[in-house]
């Protein structure tokens, strides 16, 4: 934090974005013209047009550009990004061999760090000022500890959702260190890092996770968990869950991309939401994205990135893949009914509101995801004079979805602090991040040996292959619907074309 940013007793340095196009996504989705935000403290103070402001209050210009809530993303491996793009070509049964079965182990504590590290710096970058970390490489309490670390260095807002790919829930979810370290970060930190717990249901009948939902439920944390992936979670784990009492409404399921009817409506009656990753879900695999299934059942939606070991944490991207998605199953539909769709049900103005309050929802914030008084000072700039796409800016919910890219994110704040201005994120040791994330893809090389980093990353093509029928080495339980996903998955190196 620079001097210029904070006043004299430490609070952020009021701010005025002066003269956008103010998207407030308030109650009634206002949208103001040649409108002002102010900033004082940590909350939003006013939104309006000529605003007075207090003295020493930092003006920027907004002219031409459009000011809206910071973005949020409900579901990103963050740990992942040292690995950023190396998984490109990967199906959702390569990433599970790759991290659930074979080399997961060897991410040290630092390792964690350096991925959370690269990635929370990535998120404001994009403006998403609030990323929630789904962290399931937590293999002992000193990885949750790195991985809070790095979290807490960067001037975002996080939600750690503690998890552990490498044990069962039941087994981490109830450790006395697991629940030590939960209390001690959470009392440390302010209202800038929350927690969850992130584990998946695999339909086993005894539902083993039942000890898993009674720690969260004893910390008084919501759980987030992939269901409907698949090949790894059905049906069988919505009904357990909500049979055994388990479905509440601050659960967040992930994908949600094959279930029925049946879980639809269980997850509409109990109040959760689901987090979308369509980019994810439409190369991976978890299904197709299912935003045109759940907006039938009015479930509330949130956004998501899930790993940049394949896409980027950038939620423009996820606005822009959720709409084409969703309009391209309806006209899908309709045109093997020999129907033409003639008006699309999802609108640009959805998926905004999916990335901003949708978010909000998901965690019970009410005080993000919205420019109204009193609301969280979280706001992000779009503007770049230099570009040809800042202009006629006729529809700003469609300028938002369609046309805006991340090096159009001029100025974000954070709790009232500038953490981007004029296009470059301000307090990051950029070169420092870099050898932190070098210092990890040397180490991974290395475990692995260079010829079977080679081979990960350029997986087998299509017929070379075997079965692999359970994601989870910490149960035997095998998913029902699981019809056997294909393994044996990476080539000999170079020959995956
Ligand atoms: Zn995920």
């Amino acid at each position: 934090m620079s001097q210029s940013d904070s006043t004299s007793s430490g609070e952020a340095r009021p701010v005025v974005l002066r003269g956008g196009t103010v998207l407030t996504m308030d109650d009634a989705h206002t949208v103001l013209l040649d409108a002002d935000v102010l900033t004082v403290g940590d909350r939003i103070a006013a939104v309006g047009t000529a605003l007075e402001v207090p003295e020493g209050t930092l003006e920027v210009d907004a002219a031409g550009g459009l000011v809206m809530p910071g973005m949020i993303d409900t579901h990103r491996h963050m740990w992942q990004t040292a690995m950023r793009a190396y998984g490109a070509d990967w199906t959702l049964t390569q990433y599970f061999v790759w991290y659930y079965l074979e080399h997961g182990k060897v991410f040290r504590p630092e390792d964690i760090y350096a991925g959370n590290l690269l990635s929370a710096w990535e998120s404001l970058d994009a403006g998403v000022t609030t990323t929630v970390d789904w962290s399931h490489g937590l293999q002992t309490v000193d990885h949750a500890e790195a991985a809070v670390d790095a979290l807490q260095e960067v001037p975002g807002r996080f939600v750690l959702a503690y998890g552990n790919i490498q044990a069962g829930p039941w087994e981490w979810a109830t450790d006395r260190d697991v629940h030590a370290f939960l209390e001690r970060r959470r009392t440390s930190s302010g209202d800038r890092l929350g927690f969850q717990l992130a584990f998946d249901v695999t339909g086993d009948p005894s539902f083993p996770e039942r000890a898993a939902f009674e720690a969260a439920r004893e910390l008084g944390l919501a759980v987030t968990t992939h269901a409907g992936v698949w090949g790894a979670t059905n049906d069988d784990g919505i009904r357990l869950m909500h049979e055994n009492g388990f479905m509440t409404p601050d659960n967040v399921y992930v994908h949600a991309a094959t279930l029925t009817t049946d879980s639809y409506q269980r997850i509409a009656a109990t109040g959760g939401s689901v987090s979308v990753s369509t980019e994810s879900e439409q190369s991976a695999g978890q299904g197709y994205p299912p935003t045109w299934q759940v907006r039938r059942y009015d479930i509330p939606v949130s956004l998501s990135m899930d790993t940049s070991v394949w896409w980027s944490g950038d939620l423009f991207s996820a606005m822009r893949t959720t709409l084409g998605a969703d309009r391209s199953r309806e006209h899908l539909e309709a045109h093997a009914k020999g129907e033409t769709v003639t008006a699309a049900h999802l609108r640009a103005e959805h998926v905004v509101d999916w990335a901003t309050r949708g978010g909000a929802r998901a965690l019970g914030r009410d005080d993000i995801g919205r420019l109204e008084p009193g609301a969280k000072a979280d706001v992000v700039l779009l503007k770049n004079d230099s570009s040809p796409v800042s202009f006629p800016l006729l529809n700003p919910y469609g300028h938002v979805a369609f046309q805006a890219q991340r090096g159009d994110v001029h100025t974000v704040l954070v709790d009232g602090r500038l953490v981007k201005h004029e296009n470059r994120l301000v307090g990051v040791d950029l070169p420092a991040v870099r050898r932190t994330v070098e210092a990890t893809v040397d180490h991974l090389k290395g475990a692995l040996g260079e010829e079977t980093w080679q081979q990960g990353m350029h997986p087998a093509m299509p017929g070379d292959d075997e079965v692999l029928d359970n994601p989870y080495q910490y149960t035997e339980y095998k998913s029902e619907s699981t019809h056997g996903a294909r393994g044996s998955v990476f080539g000999e190196p170079g020959s995956g074309g």
